[in-house]
């Protein structure tokens, strides 16, 4: 049985005081059945750190370098997310892919440099509407997935995988339940393939979840919880999500 996850991504959001309101909306209003946590840029990990002492809510961040460490201006390593105390670490996020051209492989050598030093990956898959128009969502979503199986090769049981559909990131578009869970399915059987802890492993579906659909999603057999953008911002929003979880 797969114990739910929920993470917040806040993107590119927030400020000192508007944080610390909506960490401690969620320390109120959890705690919750399924894990939870918030993925806070740079600046406020630390922060988020000493405001979720003790708390059942981790953290993390939305990227991090492939580099172990040295000259690489403006880069953030995974060694310094794990000083912090980081439990994730999002990558290969489409928007990474996308506006800072991030191939697959080098998502997959984030996702080691993650795990080597104990912070989980949690890296993002999903088409473009246009790949899916073409009937090529499958082929893009395995060919992002394999990148990582192969770079991690027997540690590929470690990472949580998101499937998060492009077309449906803020749009307001989420994918339906059994879209999600088509995909999911695949993304499993990939999963199978490689390693022995494909069945013990966090899928979890992200695009445009909200209070009001969050529990279909969460019911479908191969989705494991939810990477929330938006909604994670009210912590009104976010609480219900954990709950569906
Ligand atoms: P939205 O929930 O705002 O669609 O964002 C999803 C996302 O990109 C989470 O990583």
């Amino acid at each position: 049985m797969r114990k739910k996850l929920v993470v917040g991504n806040w993107k590119m959001h927030g400020n000192r005081s508007a944080n610390a309101a909506l960490l401690a909306g969620l320390k109120e209003a959890g705690p919750w059945n399924a894990d939870v946590a918030v993925c806070v840029p740079f600046p406020y990990i630390a922060e988020t750190a000493l405001a979720l002492t003790s708390q059942a809510i981790a953290f993390g961040a939305q990227d991090c370098s492939a580099q172990e460490q040295g000259a690489f201006t403006g880069e953030v390593s995974s060694a310094m997310l794990a000083d912090l105390g980081c439990r994730y670490v999002i990558v290969g996020h489409s928007e990474r892919r996308a506006y800072h051209h991030e191939s697959d492989q080098l998502v997959a050598d984030k996702a080691k440099a993650a795990l080597a030093h104990g912070v989980t990956p949690i890296v993002c898959v999903g088409e473009t509407l246009v790949e899916r128009e073409a009937g090529q969502t499958e082929l893009v979503v395995k060919r992002q997935l394999a990148a990582v199986i192969h770079t991690l090769t027997h540690c590929i049981g470690e990472i949580v995988l998101a499937y998060e559909p492009v077309w449906a990131i803020g749009t307001g578009l989420t994918a339906s339940p059994e879209q999600a869970q088509a995909v999911h399915a695949v993304l499993r059987k990939q999963l199978q393939a490689a390693t022995q802890k494909a069945d013990a492993m966090r899928i979890l579906y992200g695009g445009s979840v909200k209070p009001d659909n969050a529990a279909q999603l969460f019911a479908c057999a191969d989705i494991d919880g939810g990477l929330i953008g938006g909604a994670a911002l009210k912590t009104a929003d976010f609480s219900v999500i954990c709950r569906a979880a």
